[in-house]
């Protein structure tokens, strides 16, 4: 099963260190990351990228990233500062986050940055007022929830005809209408959630240079690119190629400059949490199921379980029968059940002390983890190479 999900060489990479330290930690494998941006840049040859830091903002993640010559999207001045003390210059970061204080435009601008994503009228005069003649992109809602593991959608962008106004004002108030974005939602099975999206960038193109004379000069098409869960996605390759086929159909003439923001396809799979098991337990005499509770859950980087959304795969080394389980954390809180409707099985000779491997926890887990809820620290991040 662990080959599914990795080669025997990364394997063993990650077990040799592992079994040198104590649980709970989660492992990174830097070289993994360096491949997933290589494979991006390969397979988008014509897009810039521009990490989400939020995926993983380890500090080896940021450094590695630099080097290769990533760019960079935050999502608030903290992870901005984070990225610009690590020598990123302001001219490789763009603010994506929609929602932001005023104050904090401001102080984003004084440090350089000068391209601000924006979906509502507010935030669009604002950032006329403290950054003035920056760049804005305008996101668009999208309709792929469904489709997605991680639904990023109905927060954020607003409809097509209010960015045509959004635009038209923004070109008003002195700033550089710049581009369209969106995010069809993370983890996105829907290959055909792009090529909607696209079609209504291509509509707000097109409308804004007839009506208006504004030629916008850049799509952003976010993140939603797939790691490797239980549930199977295409390949990024896959992904790639058909994105490629309908943006070439609709931007016949020539593309405009593409941006991706990869997060969990970038650091996804560099990751796998060490665990261990803290507890087995029937509930009665005649249950059926073991109840499985490992020292990691949800308030230690599991969140993304919430409704069982990310399944991530679970390895533990015993071979032999298996027996379906439910999958719980260490805290006092009822809420910390990983898995319950999903079937999850472990061999019938699991123990208490055995060790669990949560495969492809390398994006949203370190930076989610509570830093001391029920007195348990935050969980342990070491990176490898
Ligand atoms: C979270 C986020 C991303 C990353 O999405 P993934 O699905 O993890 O690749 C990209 N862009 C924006 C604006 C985001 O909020």
């Amino acid at each position: 099963m662990i080959f599914d999900y990795m080669n025997r060489k990364e394997w063993n990479k990650v077990k040799n260190f592992a079994d040198k330290h104590e649980t709970p930690f989660l492992v990174i494998d830097l070289e993994k990351i360096k491949k997933n941006y290589e494979k991006l840049q390969k397979f988008f040859p014509y897009a810039k990228q521009y990490y989400a830091v939020k995926a993983n903002p380890g500090n080896e993640v940021i450094e590695l990233l630099r080097d290769l010559g990533s760019n960079f999207d935050v999502a608030s001045i903290f992870e901005l500062d984070k990225v610009l003390d690590l020598g990123v210059s302001p001219d490789r970061i763009s603010y994506g986050n929609t929602i932001k204080k005023s104050e904090h435009v401001k102080y984003a601008y004084n440090k350089g940055i000068r391209i601000f994503a924006t979906d509502s009228e507010s935030d669009l005069r604002n950032i006329a007022v403290v950054a003035p003649k920056s760049k804005v992109f305008f996101r668009i809602l999208t309709e792929s929830s469904e489709t997605a593991d991680w639904p990023l959608s109905r927060k954020f962008g607003c409809h097509p005809d209010m960015i045509i106004d959004l635009v038209i004002l923004a070109s008003r108030l002195g700033l550089e209408p710049y581009g369209i974005s969106f995010h069809v939602g993370s983890q996105q099975h829907d290959i055909g959630a792009w090529d909607s999206a696209i079609s209504k960038v291509k509509y707000i193109f097109n409308w804004l240079s007839e009506h208006e004379g504004i030629e916008l000069k850049m799509i952003n098409m976010g993140g939603g690119f797939p790691a490797n869960y239980l549930s199977k996605t295409n390949t990024i390759d896959v992904y790639a190629r058909e994105i490629t086929r309908y943006l070439k159909e609709d931007f016949s003439e020539g593309l405009p400059e593409i941006i991706l923001e990869p997060g969990r396809s970038m650091v996804g799979d560099s990751g796998v949490l060490v665990s261990e098991v803290v507890l087995i337990s029937r509930k009665a005499r005649t249950a059926l199921v073991r109840w499985v509770y490992t020292d990691v859950g949800k308030f230690s980087g599991l969140i993304e379980t919430l409704d069982e959304s990310i399944k991530y795969p679970v390895y533990c080394e015993k071979k032999g029968e298996t027996e379906e389980v439910i999958i719980a954390g260490p805290t006092c809180d009822s809420q910390d059940i990983m898995y319950e409707n999903t079937s999850y099985q472990f061999p019938l000779n699991l123990a208490i002390g055995d060790r669990l491997y949560w495969l492809t926890t390398g994006a949203y887990t370190s930076s989610y983890s509570a830093i001391e809820f029920n007195g348990f620290p935050p969980l342990k991040t070491y990176f490898i190479k």
